[in-house]
Order: C-alpha cells, then structure tokens, then sequence
C-alpha cells in the first residue's frame, strides 16, 4: 500500500503536548493582560467570503491569501470562465515567481482562509453592530494563514493575538493599544524590544512634499517599508523602477535615510496642512503614551509604513534587536468597516505576532521549568487491579489531584520515571494490596497505605 506523507503542509506544524503548554502559558498571559484592560472576547470562522477579504491587504496580501475552490457546478462553470479569460490581453502577468493570472484565481474561488484579524473584526462588527456597544473594545487570539514562504518565525499558519477598539477617534485609543501591547511583552518577560511609530497621513505628506504624483504614493510607500529588508539603495532602486523622479527620490531618501526625528520632518511638513496634524496626533500619542507602559519604548521611525492597505492614522509595530521581522504591528484604521456597513466607523489596534513571540521566549529561557499540571501517575504493580485503580482514580480527582492511570501494570520504577517525564511531584502503585506512594521532590515513598490514607497523605503535602 503507498503510504501517504507524514508531513503536515509547508509552513504548518504539529504542536507536541510540551509546545501545547508553552503556547498556552503565553496565551493566559496575553489574555489576563487583555482583560485587564477592559477588552472582551470574539471568534469569528476560519473562512472568509473572498469579497469581504479581497482587496484589503494590498497587492501582496492578495498574492497570499489562501483561497478555498468552488464546489461541484460552479466549479466548472469557474473553470469555463478562467479558461476564457485566460485567452484575454493583459490576464497573464509576468512577476518575480514567474507568470500569473491574479483574475483567474478569483474566478475558481469563492471563499478564503482569514488573513488576518482585523478584517474579519470590521466584518462581524457591520454584522452584529445593532448588539454590541458604541464602544467595541475586543481581542481575539486564533490561527490566521498566509502563503509566505516560510522561514524562522514565518509561517503559514499562525496565531495572532489582535486588541481593537472600534467606535472612537480619541487618540486615548492609541494610548491604550499600544500599552496593552507592551505590558504584554513585559509580562512574558521580555526586556529588550521597542515600539516603532510612525502616522500614515505624515508619510503622505512626506511623499507630497517631495514632489511625487499622487498615483506614485502607494508605490512609494511600499518601498519605504522596506528598507530595513533592502537598504537605502533597494529603495531608491525600486522608487526609480517606479518613475519616481531623481528630485523627488533626493529629498525622500535624505529624511528616511537620516532617521529623521520628528522635529524635522515636522519642519520639512510646515504648511503642510494634513501633515501638520499628522504630527500633531503623533506628538499627542507619544504625550498620552508617558502614562502607560508604552511610554519608555516608543521610538518615532518615518521609514515605518507597514504594508497593510488599510492603516489611515497612527502605526506602531514591535521590533526587538533579536529579531530580523517584526513582532507585532498595528495603527488607526478609520475607512475598513465602512467598507462593509456603508457608514465609517473609526477603529484603531494591535496584533501581537505570537510565534515570533513564542520563538524568543524559547531562545531566552523565558517559560517557566514546570508547566505540566499533572499531580500524580498512578499504576498497579500486577495486572487485574484495574477496577481498584478506576476507583482510587477517581476520588483523588474528585479532590482536586489530578491522575493519570497507567493501562498495564508497570514495575515502580517506570511509574517513577512516568511521574518524572511528565512533571508530576508524585508516584503512586497498588501493589500486594495497598498502595505505595513516591514523591519526587525528597526520593522518598511512604507504604502500605489504603485508599483514604494516600488521599490524606496527598491532601496533606503540597501538591507541587
Ligand atoms: P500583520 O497583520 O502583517 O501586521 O502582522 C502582524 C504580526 O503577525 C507581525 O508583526 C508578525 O509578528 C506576525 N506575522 C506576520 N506574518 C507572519 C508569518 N508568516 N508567520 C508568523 N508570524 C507572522
């Protein structure tokens, strides 16, 4: 017979019970800090309808959200009309991974895997916006997928941890975010990282300033954010392959090349109107922020402009020296749900990259020893002592100890190096009629004991 591969898919992964626990170590924190600050809970599916999350992410994040094939009919009728299309001028587009037919796609395709957080947020938020409050504070922590290629922190699958607050336009919202988002790191136990900061109508301005064409923004933008990937030169190469001027390229690169401080790029925007109170809101956020936990970590840094196309104000993203990527990012996004409820409703907040996280707290040291939760391995020395077993099981769980049974009967010492394995202070096995039972902490075992004896001599030590 031909064995199928083990292998979960590229860029996804098993998660081994030890794994499980660290993710869900970080996960409590991250949710006792969300809480905290007042923010409630929302799930929404894993798949999407492909309009709702098309066209949100820019052209790259169409490029990798992975979508879900028509079913039955409207498959062929999908295949018909991507065949035909195929045919037309301008369907087939030459990129760096060779040619594509980005419109056939969507022909073949009705749902996708969510991209993110934040749009299926504006989404169950247009939907459900008659039962929730003016104020929407929500998280969320569940798996999101992206076709990256993978590479260390960069998956396929992974979780996000998203905060948002949909509904006001005060810059306490910023405040808040990002505060929550860096007492989180604090609370894992990470010392080193800064918040990056910069304002999506400043970098306009920016652009403006320097004397580009409005249809030349995004293009810029985008190349702006990436210079820490390419360098000053990668940007100027890929401003210049998008006819951006060499004046217009000058002045640009001068200000991010120079990681210009606010104060000057607040100069090179005077009478620049919008860019004016871009600074201003920057200036606020950076003020409002000395009263929470983001405070000593903002660093202001015009080169940041995030790639996600519906950012409108205020961005930050998490950087930390130990880490190439970033380690969490969000801003202001005011047009996104107005997208799907036909009004604007203002939104503002955060997603913590999770594996990222996770990735560092490994290579720090930074988990706890002992995050099993097991107290005790229980076992009979002969077979036939199962009903006995079930039984004492039982009544020590009812008490709050928890057990796990062994299936076969075990000599001692394996039941002693289960218990090791697995964490567990305690050994316990039935053997010649009573039990016996082993603590790890001092080597030491009591016998001879009956039911209500081992449970009073677990009651009577500290469990871990
Ligand atoms: P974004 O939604 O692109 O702003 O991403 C938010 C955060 O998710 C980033 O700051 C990363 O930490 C994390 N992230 C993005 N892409 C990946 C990926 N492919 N694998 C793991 N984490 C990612």
């Amino acid at each position: 017979m031909a064995k199928a591969s083990a292998q979960p898919p590229k860029g996804t992964r098993d998660y081994l019970p030890a794994a499980v626990r660290q993710r869900y170590h970080a996960i409590s924190i991250i949710r006792q800090v969300y809480e905290a600050h007042g923010f409630e809970p929302l799930e929404t599916p894993a798949l999407e309808r492909l309009e709702a999350l098309s066209g949100k992410y820019g052209e790259e994040g169409d490029q990798l959200m992975f979508k879900v094939l028509l079913r039955g009919q409207p498959l062929v009728q999908g295949i018909e009309r991507a065949a035909a299309h195929l045919a037309e001028p301008g369907a087939l587009v030459e990129g760096r991974s060779g040619t594509t037919a980005p419109k056939a796609a969507s022909m073949l395709a009705d749902l996708g895997l969510r991209y993110d957080l934040t749009v299926p947020l504006a989404r169950a938020y247009a939907a459900h916006q008659a039962e929730l409050p003016g104020v929407f504070k929500r998280y969320q922590i569940q798996p999101v997928w992206r076709a990256d290629t993978p590479g260390k922190g960069r998956y396929r699958e992974f979780y996000q941890c998203d905060l948002d607050v949909v509904g006001s336009t005060s810059t306490l919202v910023e405040a808040e975010v990002a505060g929550a988002a860096v007492e989180c790191l604090t609370r894992l136990g990470f010392s080193e990282f800064s918040l990056r900061t910069n304002h999506r109508g400043l970098l306009k301005a920016v652009v403006e300033r320097a004397g580009l064409q409005p249809n030349q923004e995004v293009d810029a933008i985008t190349a702006i954010d990436k210079l820490d990937k390419v360098g000053l030169e990668g940007v100027d190469r890929e401003l210049s392959e998008r006819n951006v001027g060499e004046a217009s390229r000058r002045a640009l690169l001068d200000l991010v090349a120079g990681g210009a401080t606010l104060e000057r790029v607040g100069e090179f925007l005077r009478g620049h109107a919008a860019g004016e109170r871009a600074v201003a809101e920057l200036r606020q956020f950076m003020e409002l922020s000395g009263h929470t936990a983001a405070g000593s970590r903002i660093v202001f840094d015009v080169s940041l402009a995030r790639g996600l196309g519906y950012y409108t104000g205020t961005i930050f993203e998490l950087s930390s020296p130990k880490f190439g990527g970033s380690l969490g990012g969000g801003g202001r996004y005011d047009g996104l749900i107005g997208l799907f409820l036909g009004r604007e409703v203002p939104a503002c907040g955060f997603a913590l990259g999770f594996e990222r996280l996770l990735l560092l707290m490994e290579e720090g040291g930074l988990f706890p020893a002992d995050l099993g939760a097991l107290d005790l391995v229980l076992g009979a020395v002969a077979e036939g002592d199962g009903g006995a077993l079930l039984g004492a099981s039982r009544e020590l769980r009812a008490a709050g100890i928890s057990v796990s049974m062994s299936p076969r009967a075990e000599k001692p010492g394996k039941l002693r190096k289960a218990a090791e394995d697995r964490g567990a202070p305690f050994a316990a096995w039935l053997e010649g009629g009573s039990f016996q039972l082993w603590r790890r902490a001092d080597d030491t075992t009591v016998r001879g004991l009956d039911r209500a004896g081992l449970l009073a001599e677990l009651g009577r030590a500290p469990a871990r």
